[in-house]
């Protein structure tokens, strides 16, 4: 068995030994149920008090706008669903991106059902979404927009702190999904005017099943969860009292390394970037160049069934992605390639390599070399692939 490289960092990440051991002793030793009055499940409580202030300091919030949740997911849905309850006195109206993850997505789509108006912003062949198209779409009765900071599959870091003087200008709500830009970049709830931001742990060397939801003081929320007081009353439920301290580890690991991360990362990006572009022919690069995540690289390979290429890397004990965890195992190509423009035979042959710090560049030569072998050998195989060079009689490969 070939040693594991493992490049699927936007899908879930390792748990840090060193948060791992934070969490632990709130399994077994402190496991008082925080709500409960006693000194030693005051010690739970404190923990929790103490992961909100580390949270809200990340992002520039205060301790009592963060809530918990249970992930990404719950953040996301939570968002959408309090704010189309409590204000759909102001209008039924709320704006978007086609790319977003599909907890988002399939959100707007329930409250289509439920009688909202739901624009779904196109975006450009890098992944942004145009500005004036968003000033555009903001009606009467928009009471939100909803734009990820930064894309999952493609990697492309939108406008945010634009979009958040738009939507402050206008009199909209902003919720940003930060969860693959939460701990990866810089983010400020005060200078980017964002009012509700969706983040999970397990994408930041975090436990999986926490993650949190920022609320700006005076939007008015509709709890998630109906039950105990937890949360300001706002999500019931004992809390995840070890997933809460892992995910406030995670968070206070994540500030301290941003800078020197975000360089070690770029440069391991860079690098597979142009090795892939200079020694794989027919490759794409999907999303931006220069509004990038700093450790995600996205490609379409022509003539490639993506599928089969993930199979083939697996073999060599290389974990990948065509995009997205969440359609791995649908035949539709991804709707994030789709949308900026990629036709549907070329986005089915894409490959996502997302990065940790713990990556090197060895592991990425023994990527590059695999991945030229692996498209080789399914070219070989490709009719289509075989049609086209017989098209091409005149010799010009560089398309
Ligand atoms: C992973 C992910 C989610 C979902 O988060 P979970 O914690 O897995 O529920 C939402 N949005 C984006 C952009 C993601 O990458």
């Amino acid at each position: 068995m070939n040693k594991l490289i493992y490049l699927d960092n936007a899908a879930t990440t390792k748990l840090y030994p060193e948060i791992l051991k934070e969490m632990e002793p709130y399994f077994s030793e402190y496991y008082g149920n925080p709500s409960s009055i006693y000194q030693f499940a005051q010690k739970s409580q404190k923990a929790i008090d103490l992961a909100r202030e580390e949270i809200a300091a990340v992002i520039g919030a205060k301790p009592e706008e963060v809530y918990f949740t249970g992930g990404g997911s719950e953040s996301d849905n939570w968002a959408l669903k309090a704010i189309a309850d409590a204000y759909e006195n102001k209008g039924k109206h709320i704006i978007t991106s086609k790319i977003e993850h599909h907890a988002v997505l399939h959100t707007c789509e329930y409250l289509e059902k439920k009688g909202f108006e739901i624009t779904y912003l196109p975006v450009n062949e890098e992944g942004f979404i145009d500005l004036d198209e968003l000033k555009k779409s903001i009606r009467e009765d928009t009471i939100c927009i909803s734009i990820m900071a930064a894309n999952n599959e493609i990697g492309t870091i939108q406008p945010i702190a634009e979009i958040g003087a738009i939507a402050r200008e206008k009199g909209v709500f902003f919720h940003t999904d930060a969860v693959q830009a939460f701990g990866h970049i810089p983010l400020s709830v005060e200078d980017m005017k964002i009012d509700m931001l969706s983040a999970s742990g397990h994408k930041i060397h975090g436990p999986k099943g926490i993650g949190f939801l920022y609320i700006r003081k005076g939007i008015k929320i509709v709890p998630y969860l109906h039950g105990g007081a937890q949360e300001r009353g706002k999500r019931a439920g004992t809390h995840n009292v070890p997933g809460i301290v892992g995910m406030a580890a995670a968070a206070r690991l994540a500030k301290e390394t941003l800078k020197g991360r975000i360089e070690k990362e770029t440069s391991l990006r860079d690098y597979l970037i142009e090795r892939i572009e200079k020694e794989i022919p027919f490759a794409v690069l999907n999303g931006s160049k220069s509004h990038r995540l700093p450790n995600n690289i996205s490609f379409c390979f022509r003539f490639i069934e993506g599928e089969s290429m993930l199979i083939m890397l697996d073999g060599k004990g290389i974990c990948a992605s065509s995009g997205s965890a969440c359609t791995s195992g649908s035949l539709d190509p991804s709707h994030v390639l789709l949308a900026i423009g990629r036709p549907h035979e070329i986005a089915h042959g894409s490959l996502r390599l997302t990065l940790s710090e713990e990556n090197t560049k060895e592991e990425l030569d023994v990527v590059v070399e695999e991945l030229k072998k692996i498209i080789e050998r399914l070219r070989g195989m490709s009719p289509l692939y075989e049609d086209f060079l017989q098209t091409q009689t005149g010799g010009n490969s560089n398309v």
